[in-house]
């Protein structure tokens, strides 16, 4: 039996197996990934125009809060190198999130060769990059655990592994938590 797929962009229907609603097909209008929808094919073909066009609104609705809630958690998730936030409980845990960033060669420009240059002028432009790729890292990580439904990640740690040519790869992990504020 086939199920519709909502694209709540560009208001597109389409119909495809259930089997894909965990890995959606994209909007052949506007690209983005369709939304199931749970509604079958035949149950869509029983319905008015009224009636579709009210479901649609309310797919558009619920896309939209979905939507509003992991900006929400995006912006505002916590970060701790230990295991609580002071005056939250974790309420659910939502497994291991990393993220990964590896500086390719040339990340240290060949003048810092010699250990001298390395700890002289270049030592800054290092650092800099260290701490942009600390960022990236942490990006990816943040990402992570939204899409995991979290708002909080615990035990959060870097990572080096350094690798011949001047590669380095720079990685955070944690655990993705839920947290709520105890009242
Ligand atoms: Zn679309």
């Amino acid at each position: 039996m086939r199920y519709i797929f909502y694209c709540p962009n560009c208001d597109f229907t389409g119909s495809d197996e259930q089997n894909k609603a965990n890995n959606p097909p994209k909007c052949p209008q506007c690209g983005k990934i369709l939304n199931y929808t749970g509604v079958s094919q035949d149950d869509w073909r029983s319905k008015t125009k009224e009636e579709k066009t009210l479901l649609k609104d309310k797919w558009k609705q619920s896309h939209l809060e979905l939507q509003k809630d992991i900006n929400n958690r995006r912006i505002n998730h916590m970060l701790t190198s230990g295991y609580n936030f002071e005056g939250y409980k974790i309420v659910s845990y939502n497994g291991i999130v990393s993220g990964e960033v590896v500086l390719g060669t040339g990340f240290l420009s060949e003048s810092s060769a010699s250990l001298s240059d390395f700890f002289g002028t270049v030592s800054e432009e290092f650092s800099t990059k260290m701490v942009k790729a600390k960022e990236m890292a942490t990006s990816k990580m943040l990402d992570s655990s939204t899409l995991k439904g979290g708002n909080a990640i615990i035990g959060v740690d870097f990572d080096y592994t350094t690798f011949k040519n001047n590669m380095i790869a720079v990685s955070a992990n944690g655990t993705s938590v839920t947290i709520e504020k105890v009242l």
